[in-house]
């Protein structure tokens, strides 16, 4: 079922890593010229893109694009009360790591009457992704929502995709448990569209003219641009991320999901399957990676993947991923070389199941999120550890962090001199704008000075 990859006797460089480990054939770079079409019709036909879209993809029509407010507070007024008390216990836990992510202000003083302070600004509007094609993901709703009120963001839409098998007053709408952690969150703007076209709905805005549909709530539907836009989704909706990238900001590319586990011989082999299918059922694309120095776990732990795969609700789709060039079993020569080799591949989700696990992730350099210990599943994360599961993909774990309240602030550098202070280091700015061949900075300093360059 997974193959494997040697790595035991080789020389494990960076170079070497980043074209022997595993990704999957299809990527964001394939995906940019299947999304920008899709971009440039909402771009240019706004509302009436976004309906055919819809039908296109969603397999329905939607005909308000915005969900009513009513409509919102249905859902929740129908919520399960088993799933609403989980989806509270998730934002509980949510909020108390997030709120200690916020960053306050600093005021340095570099010279006297010349200091530089650090304003942390949020953003002002955001567009939330919330995913629902073949799974539906009422927890990244809480993931995307919770940092970004912690973080005091003024306005904030929420889009995802119509379901088709929605039926009587969600028919054409987003998944009712989707709506329902809307609500509970107290968010308001919330519209039925998905993938590509979602990020450059928000990227571009709209007005929705349409006679019958264009107005919700007694107003005419009105979508603002939004600034950033974040969230995780298929690798249709991380390239129209990418696409995008400079007219939106965006959080990190988080793309179809990843776990690696790095395991010696004191983990349990069917632990270790029963969390890599744990997210092989995501996506046909998400990647499982066992890395292990142990042969005889490698084994246990295919002999566990041939009896739990065949069994689980979505067979099909984990087959796919385990089997397809994204996943593999590496083996090494030991649980130094292992690190090396996560630190590499840079996973999305790293659990560390070795002896001494806390030590081991202690020297982790490169994951979106790790899992510490044999109590630590990456599924725990996904919903109620309290930590964000929005992470990034593809390897971009080693350039990029997880949503947090942070990836809705800005740090503005606020530069406030006196003419002491200025005077004081007016002969260096001179200097180096002349090194740098722009002298008219340097006289925009001397101006002040009857221009002279100050002793
Ligand atoms: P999704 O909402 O991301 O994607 C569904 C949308 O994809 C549809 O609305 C449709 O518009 C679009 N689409 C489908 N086929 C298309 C095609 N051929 N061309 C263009 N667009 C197409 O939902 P999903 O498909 O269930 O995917 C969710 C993804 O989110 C999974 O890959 C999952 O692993 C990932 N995920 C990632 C993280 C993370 O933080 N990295 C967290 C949770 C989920």
């Amino acid at each position: 079922m997974m193959s494997s990859l040697d790595l035991r006797g080789r020389t494990l460089d960076v170079r070497f890593l980043r074209r022997a480990l595993p990704r999957a054939e299809f990527d964001v770079t394939a995906a940019l010229e299947q999304v920008r079409p899709i971009c440039e019709d909402v771009e240019h036909r706004g509302a009436a893109a976004l309906r055919d879209l819809g039908e296109r993809f969603d397999g329905v029509r939607p005909t308000h694009l915005r969900v009513p407010r009513a409509l919102l507070q249905s859902a929740l007024d129908q919520l399960d009360p088993d799933l609403r008390a989980a989806l509270e216990e998730s934002i509980r836990r949510a909020r108390i790591v997030h709120a200690d992510q916020r960053r306050t202000d600093t005021s340095t003083q570099v010279v006297p009457g010349g200091t530089v302070t650090e304003r942390w600004v949020p953003v002002d509007r955001v567009g939330l992704y919330v995913p629902g094609g073949l799974a539906v993901y009422p927890s990244s709703v809480i993931m995307n929502v919770v940092p970004a009120q912690l973080a005091e963001v003024g306005s904030l839409a929420v889009a995802s995709p119509p379901q088709r098998e929605n039926v009587g007053e969600f028919a054409g709408y987003p998944n009712p448990t989707i709506l329902a952690a809307c609500a509970l969150l107290g968010v308001d703007e919330v519209y039925a569209v998905g993938g590509a076209q979602a990020v450059a709905m928000f990227a571009h805005g709209f007005v929705d003219d349409d006679p019958q549909w264009g107005e919700v709530d007694g107003e005419k539907v009105v979508c603002d641009p939004v600034s950033l836009v974040t969230g995780p989704g298929n690798i249709w909706v991380v390239a129209a991320k990418r696409l995008l990238k400079g007219l939106i900001g965006i959080d990190a590319e988080a793309g179809p999901t990843e776990i690696a586990i790095l395991a010696d011989d004191s983990a349990d082999p069917d632990h270790v399957a029963a969390d890599l299918v744990s997210q092989a059922e995501h996506d046909p694309l998400a990647a499982s990676v066992l890395v292990t120095d142990s042969e005889e776990l490698a084994d246990a732990t295919r002999r566990s993947l041939a009896r739990r795969v065949p069994a689980t609700k979505h067979s099909e789709r984990v087959t796919e991923a385990l089997e397809g060039t994204q996943s593999r079993i590496v083996l090494v020569d030991d649980v130094d070389a292992g690190l090396d080799v996560v630190n590499a591949y840079a996973a999305e989700h790293l659990e560390i199941q070795t002896r001494d696990a806390a030590d081991v992730a202690a020297r982790v350099r490169n994951a979106g999120a790790v899992f510490v210990g044999p109590h630590s599943p990456v599924s725990l994360g996904d919903y109620a550890a309290g930590s964000n599961h929005v992470l990034p993909t593809a390897g971009c774990a080693c350039h990029s962090s997880g949503l947090s309240v942070q990836s809705f602030l800005r740090g503005i550098h606020v530069v406030d001199y006196d003419e002491p202070a200025l005077r004081g280091v007016a002969r260096h700015v001179v200097t180096l704008a002349q090194a740098e061949d722009l002298p008219a900075h340097g006289e925009a300093v001397t101006a002040r000075f009857g221009d002279e360059v100050p002793s």
